[in-house]
Formats: structure tokens, sequence, C-alpha cells
């Protein structure tokens, strides 16, 4: 049997070969076409938002991209990861607790993604253990090769039939030379092969150094991690080289020479102030067409299109620069030594910013030890905060001081999921005289347990995949601050992640003293909305609403928060309070350019037509 028949027979799954290719039924060769984004030298260096803006690009000109981030790691998800290690854990829409890398991915994109878009071992290896007990293997000793990497490609190849994409972007995490993530480079590898020249492109992200004690750069670990790659048995094909400097010629060209990628595909990623200005810089750089014409994709991209595309991102990145007023917004949370772990909510108050041309800058405030007597100190300067996200002990009695003093003081409040149940624990124990209020969670003897475990998660035991998860509808109650904030909408969707709520016992206690509900479950007594109408700004929500803001559709509780909290820095100008600035960047973000629309949809004609072409 030739190689072209054994790889097209679909679903190849016996003991007469050895190759092992399970492929899903639908699968048609060539109609998707892969790049493969590797890091060398170290992690950290940015892989997925270099994917992303690489990727952003392809989908301007009307290509239909899916990113796949392949973790390395034997947990089945983020959830039980310790941010302070791993970053902030992100969800997804259908509940997926995920790599921070997805975010980066859902903003860059403008779209939300879904379960399959991450995978790590711990799902791969699952996977393969229980095919294996249900006899699926015919017989055959389980082996990495080709089994295990035979469930990779086949998670590649499934994303490429259910989003029928043009292009799947395949981020594997780590850095060449773990032993973690060398199967999933053997994958790839295996991929490239099977589905032939001009198929997939693989990117080899890699860092040049720059000693200070030398003051100049060197390649040689970039060499290295290269060639460390190319023993796996894969050439890149381009070469990103990360530095904090434009990568000089002479790098370049030793890099070029030593790993056979031609100088106009080796490319300098220096350092820049926003993630955002990549997508530009790469565009400017060539990268792009150097993806379209490896893999072939010319007759597939729409200019027309790309260039309206092209036009918005600017209008935003240019949005950046065009700063008038700056605000200082506190932050108070338990992770305020590794700022990835606040990631989305450092990108949320960027979005915001640039639409309001002010600068945010980020106070960070470590509620362990924020007292009564040294708050006002702790808060002197700030022109609004934040009361973020988190679990446990640690901090919680300074961060509802932080809250009282907020409330008290006019100070531009937002709560976020903690936040916001600190709020409630405030409001009860210092408006409604509940002494002892406080939190399920973080006393369980207290005299009021004002936020309580929520009944559906009481059922379920050990600590992965225990919480409320995902994208929900929260229904907004008319005439309220939040309605109008939202632009009139009795419904939105925001991201949870939680496992505790407002006791439904308490709620006409505190709302007899003022406090608002503005938001809740659909159909159930959660709360997730709260407001102080009198107050200047202070909201909080159950939800993570700062894991839906994007460059093009900033999220109005962030928007309020930056407006609200410019107004009261700057006092003796006429600005517009937090619902008018909102209620007029709604409509600036509404008015996606007709060009772009109208191309969308040309191109989706052309999708349906063309759609078991190659
Ligand atoms: N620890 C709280 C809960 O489980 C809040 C969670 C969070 O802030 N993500 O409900």
């Amino acid at each position: 049997m030739s190689t072209e028949e054994l790889l097209s027979s679909i679903g190849n799954v016996s003991d007469e070969t050895e190759f092992y290719t399970p492929m899903p039924s639908g699968y048609i060769r060539g109609r998707t076409r892969y790049v493969v984004i590797t890091g060398t030298v170290m992690s950290g260096l940015g892989k997925g938002i270099f994917s992303s803006s690489l990727a952003k690009l392809l989908q301007d000109k009307g290509l239909n991209v899916e990113p796949i981030k392949l973790e390395g790691y034997l947990n089945i998800d983020s959830g039980t990861l310790n941010p302070f290690r791993h970053g902030e854990v992100f969800v997804l829409d259908d509940g997926m607790e995920c790599d921070m890398d997805l975010g980066t991915y859902e903003r860059m994109l403008g779209k939300d993604l879904k379960a399959v878009n991450f995978t790590t071992s711990g799902q791969i290896f699952t996977q393969v253990l229980g095919k294996e007990r249900h006899g699926d293997y015919l017989g055959r000793d389980v082996q990495m090769i080709p089994h295990v990497t035979g469930e990779v490609k086949m998670r590649l190849r499934e994303l490429a039939v259910s989003s029928e994409a043009d292009v799947v972007f395949v981020e594997i995490g780590g850095t060449v030379g773990d032993v973690e993530n060398a199967y999933y480079i053997e994958a790839m590898r295996e991929l490239a092969y099977e589905e032939g020249p001009n198929s997939v492109c693989f990117v080899a992200l890699t860092y040049v150094l720059e000693p200070k004690t030398l003051g100049e750069q060197k390649s040689k670990a970039a060499q290295l991690g290269i060639k460390r790659l190319m023993e796996m048995g894969v050439q890149p094909h381009i070469i990103a080289c990360r530095a904090s400097k434009p990568v000089t010629e002479k790098v370049r060209q030793k890099i070029a020479q030593y790993t056979n990628v031609p100088m106009e595909r080796v490319f300098s990623m220096h350092d820049c102030d926003s993630i955002y200005v990549i997508p530009n810089m790469l565009r400017e750089s060539g990268y792009d067409f150097e993806v379209i014409k490896l893999l072939r994709l010319e007759q597939r991209i729409n200019l027309k299109r790309e260039r309206a595309a092209w036009l918005e991102w600017s209008d935003f990145v240019d949005r950046l620069d065009m700063v008038q007023h700056e605000v200082t917004i506190g932050m108070t949370g338990k992770y305020t030594t590794v700022r990835d772990s606040y990631a989305s909510i450092i990108h949320a108050l960027e979005h915001s910013g640039a639409y309001l041309n002010t600068r945010v800058k980020i106070c960070w405030i470590d509620t362990s030890d924020v007292t009564e007597t040294n708050v006002a100190e702790k808060m002197n300067g700030l022109d609004g905060i934040i009361v973020p996200g988190g679990f446990g002990m640690r901090g919680a009695e300074g961060k509802i001081t932080c809250i009282k003093y907020a409330r008290e003081n006019n100070l531009p409040f937002l709560g976020i999921c903690l936040g916001f149940q600190m709020a409630v624990v405030e409001f009860a124990r210092n408006v409604c005289g509940l002494t002892g209020a406080n939190s399920g969670e973080l006393s369980q003897d207290c005299e009021h347990q004002v936020i309580d475990i929520l009944p559906e998660q009481k059922k379920i035991e050990g600590l992965g995949g225990n919480m409320r998860l995902g994208g929900k509808d929260v229904e907004i109650f008319p005439d309220t601050f939040a309605s109008r904030l939202f632009g009139g909408k009795t419904q939105v969707r925001m991201r949870f992640r939680h496992r505790y709520e407002v006791d439904p016992q308490y709620i006409n206690q505190l709302t007899e003293k003022g406090l608002v509900f503005s938001g809740k479950a659909p159909g159930q007594p959660i709360m997730q909305i709260l407001e102080l109408p009198e107050h200047n700004y202070f909201i909080g929500t159950q939800a993570h609403p700062c894991m839906t803001s994007w460059p093009l559709k900033p999220q109005p509780m962030f928007v309020g928060l930056v407006a609200a909290a410019r107004k009261a820095a700057y006092p003796e100008e006429d600005l517009p309070d937090a619902i008018s600035a909102t209620e007029a960047i709604l409509k600036q973000t509404k008015q996606i350019t007709s060009a772009k629309s109208r191309e969308d949809k040309n191109a989706q004609r052309r999708r349906e037509k063309t759609k078991n072409r190659i």
C-alpha cells in the first residue's frame, strides 16, 4: 500500500500497518492548513501573543482561523493551577478553565473560543487510556508513537472539521527540549508528513540575548535552541527573534545560515509598549505574506476586507498614544506580586483607557497590611479601586476595609467576584448592623453567613472542576444604574468561576438598607450585580467582566470605572460621567465599518461555495 493510500483510508486503525492515523469523518486533507508555533531558549517569550497576532493578520484577510494551545502538563485543565505560578486561570464561555493565552487569542481575534481550542497532556492521556481499556487498539501495544501522537493529530483534525478553519494555529506550550512537550512536536512532524508539502508552516520563536556586560546581541542560545528543534525532525520555515531591542542584521544572518532559513524569513520581534501594536509590527515586517505564500493561500484571501479590518484595529492602536488624562486605580489583591494573575483586568483597563484617552496607572495594594487606621493613607492618591476575584482568607479583612472606605468616601469602586462578595459582607456588617457577617468560605462559624456555598456546588467533592463555570446570561433589572451602563439591555452574558453566592435569605435585609441588586441569574435567586445608586460609582459583580473585554469591544463596567475615576480626578473639567461616557463608546464600537461586514458576508458565501474544495 502506498503512503497516499494509507493516509487517505479514513479512520485507519488496524494492526496491519505501522501507520495510525485516526481521522475524523468529514476531514478533507489539504483543506485546512496549519501554523505550528514552538518556543526555544526560554519560556515566557509571548508565544501566545505572537501566534494570536499572526492569526489576527490572517483573519483580517478573510481567512477563518482557529487557535489551539497544547499544554504539556498532566492536569486535565488549568482549574487547579496556582495563579502565582501560572498566571490567571482563564474561563471560556463553555466553562473550560484554561491557560491565560486563550484570553489573548479571544482579545486579538475578537471571538469566543471553546474547550476544543485547549488541550493538555492530561486530556490526551485520559483519552488514550480510556480507548485502551475499551479495547480500541485491537491488541496492539499502546505506544507514544503512533498512538499518543495519533491522538494529538486527531484533536487538530477534529478542530479543523468542526470549525471549517482555513488555518489552525497550533501553539505548543513550554520550550523545545522539555520532556512534556516532546511528543507534541513529534506529532507535528508527523502531521506535516501526512498533510504533505505547503500544508504546515513551522514558526520557531526564539530569544536573542544581550548581556549588559557585553553590550551586544548574541545569537548562540537561539542557534542551539533551533538546532534542538531540527534534531527532532522539524525544519522551521520562519524564525521570530524576540529581543529587548531590534535584532541586528548580523545576528539575523547568523541565525539564518545556521538554520537553513532564508534571511527574509528571520524576523525581529522586539519588546514594545503594548501587545496590541504587535499585529501591525508583524504586518510591516511581512510575516503574514510569508505564511500565505508558504501555505499557498493566495487564492483565499480578501484584501478589501483586510483594509477595513486594519483601519479599525489601527484606530484602536492609535488611541493608545492619544493620552489626555491619567488616573490611578488601586488594585487590591492577594497575588499582587504576580501581575499575570490579573492579566484580564489589566487588559480591560487598557481597552477602556484607550477609548477615554486616559492612561490607567495601576497601584498594587496588598490588603494583608490594610487596617482601619492606615486605610486612608493607603487609598491616598487613588482615583478608584478594584477588588478582584480570589480565594481564601488572606487579605480578606483588608479588602473589606478598602470597600468601606470607598463606599464612605465616594471613591469609584468595582468589585469582581470575591470583590462583589466582600462588598456584600461590608454592607451587611456596617450598614445593616449584622455584626460578624462573613462569607462561609472565610469563616464557617460566623453569625451571619451572608455569602454561602451555592446549593448545586455542595454536592460536588474535590477541588477540580467543582465551580459554577463559564458564560452565563445575567438578567439586568430595568431602571437601574447597571441597565443604563449596559445601554438598556435586559440581558448580558458574562463569565463565571465561583462556588459561593449571596445567601437569598439576606437579600431583603440588604436591599431595605439601600443596596440594590441590579442583575441576577435568570430564573434563579442568584444575585450577580450590585450597586449603590447614591454613590459616584459603586458596582460589583459575581462574574468576571474582564474576561469579555476586547480591544474593539471594551466592557462597560470597566469603561464606567475609568470614566468615573477620570471625572473625579479632573473635577475642574467638564468630563462625561460613567453613563454618558459608556453610552458614547457603545455607539462608537457598534459602528463596525460597513466595508468589513460586507466583505464578511461575501467571504461566508464564498466559503459555502468552496466548502469541499481544497
Ligand atoms: N472564592 C469565591 C467563590 O468561590 C470567589 C471566587 C472568585 O473570585 N473567582 O465564590
